[in-house]
């Protein structure tokens, strides 16, 4: 790679962050001929995401910008023309081009398809270095230089570095332990920018501890999850819901888990779990009927497990103190009601969450109304472009939010691009 002090005259792109957002905004204007140097406080680019577990990574989502912008809630009309600029299928012919080939599955997910992270990340890095980006591994920037209400530099290790532009793109405050800051709050706030608090977000739940120990472990993909703060369901949602040895997660508790931190400690949250919710109680009851019949099914721990499997039968008769090894026919009907309430409406009460260390977003950020969507461009000063988590922007569970970062990435690299020419 080229040394910062090459190319004197020629100005610079400095780009603040080597993730996601950050590294597609250095290709995006090196794309354009432009000089761009990368100051990542990581040791190399993208560490952060080569630590999500490969069977959780979804780089993005088959979905129309317009119908993927919905997803961001009230942030819809922000991110719609960010989206748009660089859609998915841009994104996958960028991957195509340097060697990957993904496709969506099923779910519209677009996962890393069994290649593995590190190598993407390699090669995305391999096609910066090809374009002649400039490197400053674990180089944390502490500050913006701003002369006149127009970026100058950039300040790292005390000293200032000059840039035309620069575009931050810190990520949010979630995983510090892979390198994530507040930094970017921080610049931008002293810049003049408002901050909305920053508040984990995505985040595994932790259950009372009643069912922890049996259910450690369990994976389910058709449940009914309905989530009830003090006795109201705000939310329902078949998904899939896994369980550890101190926490509870999946989709729908990712995506609510904020709300839900907002009204601990003060307010009972409760996870109500249909666990057949393609059965109602009436064809669960003939589900019963029918194993009498056959005979074949000798004990109620038997005939639940087939229904619901082990680990969650475990739970049930804990729940209901029913004798496991009780034959069917001598099920009472009451008992049976029980069972079959206790299938449909199974309550796990919400004690807290994990800490920011385990939040895979944040709610927060720099206050998009700060941010011209059309360039990533801050309102107040010249020359400043945003990128990616670190703005006040939250997708849902999937691919939402790597996506908006390498699209709001390619806007500010393409933005900041044409403002030094
Ligand atoms: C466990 C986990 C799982 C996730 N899974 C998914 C998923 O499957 N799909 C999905 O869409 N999203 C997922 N996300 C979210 C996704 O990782 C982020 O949306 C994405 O990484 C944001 O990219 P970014 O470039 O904005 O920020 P980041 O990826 O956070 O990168 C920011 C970079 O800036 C650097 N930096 C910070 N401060 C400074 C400074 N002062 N100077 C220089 N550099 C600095 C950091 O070290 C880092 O390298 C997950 C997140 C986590 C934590």
């Amino acid at each position: 790679m080229k040394s910062v002090s090459g190319g004197r005259g020629i100005p610079v792109i400095a780009v603040v962050g080597g993730g996601p957002a950050g590294v597609m905004a250095a290709i995006a204007a090196l794309e354009e001929s432009k000089r761009v140097i990368v100051y990542n406080k990581n040791p190399w680019p993208g560490k952060k995401i080569s630590a999500i577990p490969p069977e959780e990574f979804i780089i993005s989502e088959k979905i129309s910008p317009a119908k993927m912008a919905l997803q961001f809630g009230e942030k819809a009309k922000f991110v719609n023309p960010i989206l748009k600029a660089f859609t998915y299928s841009d994104l996958m012919s960028f991957f195509k081009r340097i060697g990957f080939d993904i496709k969506a599955d099923l779910n519209g997910h677009f996962r890393a398809n069994g290649y593995p992270i590190g190598d993407i990340i390699d090669a995305v890095r391999a096609r910066a270095r090809e374009l002649g980006v400039e490197y400053m591994k674990s180089a944390r920037i502490t500050d913006i230089v701003v002369e006149r209400k127009r970026v100058s530099g950039v300040v790292v290790n005390g000293s200032k570095r000059p840039a035309a532009a620069v575009i931050l793109a810190t990520g949010s405050i979630s995983s510090p332990k892979y390198g994530a800051t507040a930094d970017g709050y921080e610049i931008a706030r002293r810049l003049g920018h408002n901050i909305r608090e920053i508040r984990p977000a995505m985040v595994d739940l932790i259950p009372d501890g009643r069912y922890n120990q049996i259910l450690a472990g369990g994976k389910y993909s058709n449940i009914k999850v309905t989530i009830q703060i003090d006795g109201k369901s705000i939310y329902s949602e078949i998904s899939e819901i896994k369980f550890t040895q101190s926490s509870i997660s999946g989709p729908a508790i990712l995506n609510h888990s904020a709300e839900i931190l907002e009204k601990l400690p003060n307010s009972k949250v409760e996870l109500n779990l249909d666990l057949l919710p393609q059965m109602d109680k009436e064809q669960l009851n003939e589900q019963f009927a029918q194993a009498l019949v056959k005979r074949d099914i000798v004990s109620l721990g038997e005939f639940l497990a087939g229904q619901i499997g082990e680990k969650m039968t475990q739970a049930i008769i804990k729940f209901t103190h029913i004798d496991p090894t009780k034959s069917l026919m001598r099920i009472s009907n009451l008992e049976r009601k029980a069972l079959i309430l206790a299938i449909k409406d199974f309550h796990i009460g919400i004690k807290g969450a994990k800490p920011f260390n385990y939040a895979r977003g944040v709610k927060g950020g720099i206050d998009t109304d700060f941010i011209d969507p059309e360039t990533g461009q801050s309102k107040i000063i010249k020359g400043l472009y945003f990128a990616g988590a670190v703005m006040d922007v939250l997708g849902p569970w999937g691919g939402y939010n790597m996506q908006f970062a390498f699209s709001s990435g390619y806007v500010a690299g393409k933005a900041a691009a044409a403002f030094v020419e």
